[in-house]
């Protein structure tokens, strides 16, 4: 029989993104709803090596819904690697008698949690809080859809400059790792091209494309390139374009941090009021150290050990889309 969890501790860690102030709220209230006691603790994982650990109550998250960014702040904590920041962190955890933890981040995150969970018996449940939609076990995280929007707004207002100058604009997205935000961005402003890390990408190709448009006087060409291309990010790109096509008229334009901020979109704040409530569920029912993600449009729970291991897969599909829309 496990333990009861009668206190809970609450983090956003790693990188931020809209809607985790939305999930914070929604921990807090359902931990309160059941009678949980609730705990703030601030900048990731250096909160708890730290001991900066504030008790909260429903007024602590009023008004913080329409937010972006986190009111709990957020760090990348070196010291959480090391077995002895760990067991500080640990130490922490139990002088204010915390016996449960929602963690709030991306896969680095739930790395630290599961490492956590398996040195110290405090169970540890995730909520996926990333820009970037790379984390296998669900079909969306919280934060995607806000950054795909303000990437989305953005590109719609360049492409009337393109559009006015018969320019070629290549623009870069956030995504180190995953294109999803540029795919996303990309098919949804009419891209000519979607340059993504999970993708090869031939350089040949895109030229012969844009040589063929040139001729037929095709007037706006938007190609979007996610920043952990394997070819570069969009500087790299247009340095090559410009070399081969000296006559096209070439912009670049790097969106940059404006992708994450901002208030977040409806469906990040119902997604994070979701994944919120059903962290606290998954605590009260005894079922530990999994992160909460949807799948179907129904709450999905996978063990925090397989979360980290998977990244999603962009089918050949998308690419084929791109392909005839743009043409
Ligand atoms: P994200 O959660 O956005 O992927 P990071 O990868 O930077 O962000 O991870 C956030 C924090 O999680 C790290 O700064 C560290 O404190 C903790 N963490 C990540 N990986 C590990 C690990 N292997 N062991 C212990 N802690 C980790």
């Amino acid at each position: 029989m496990k333990n009861k969890v009668t206190k809970i501790g609450v983090l956003s860690s790693g990188g931020d993104s809209p809607g985790m102030n939305a999930a914070i709220r929604a921990v807090v209230r359902t931990a309160l709803y059941n009678g949980i006691e609730v705990c703030a603790i601030m900048k990731g994982y250096t909160g708890m090596v730290e001991d900066d650990i504030v008790p909260m109550d429903s007024r602590s998250v009023a008004n913080i819904i329409q937010r972006g960014g986190t009111i709990l702040k957020t760090s990348r904590c070196l010291e959480f690697f090391e077995p002895e920041g760990r067991k500080k962190a640990y130490e922490n955890l139990k002088k204010h008698g915390i016996n449960g933890l929602v963690i709030i981040g991306g896969d680095g995150s739930f790395r630290g949690a599961q490492i956590f969970s398996n040195e110290y018996d405090i169970p540890c449940i995730g909520l996926p809080g990333t820009i970037d939609k790379d984390i296998a076990g669900t079909d969306f995280t919280i934060g995607f859809d806000t950054a795909v929007n303000t990437a989305v707004e953005a590109i719609d207002k360049i492409r009337d400059t393109a559009e006015a100058h018969d320019r070629l604009f290549i623009i870069e997205v956030m995504g180190r790792d995953a294109g999803y935000i540029a795919l996303h961005s990309g098919i949804s402003t009419g891209a000519e091209n979607i340059l993504i890390p999970e993708r090869k990408t031939v350089i040949e190709d895109i030229i012969t494309q844009l040589a063929e448009k040139e001729r037929r006087q095709k007037l706006v060409n938007i190609i979007v390139v996610a920043e952990g291309d394997e070819f570069g990010g969009a500087e790299e790109v247009a340095k090559v374009v410009r070399e081969r096509l000296p006559l096209m008229e070439i912009r670049v334009c790097i969106l940059g941090h404006i992708q994450r901020g901002g208030s977040p979109s409806c469906m990040d704040r119902v997604l994070a009021s979701r994944m919120g409530y059903h962290a606290v569920e998954c605590l009260v029912e005894g079922r530990h150290n999994v992160f909460v993600g949807i799948v179907n449009n129904k709450m999905n729970y996978t063990p925090l050990n397989e979360a980290v291991k998977k990244k999603q897969r962009i089918s050949d599909e998308w690419m084929k889309i791109v392909k005839i829309l743009a043409s």
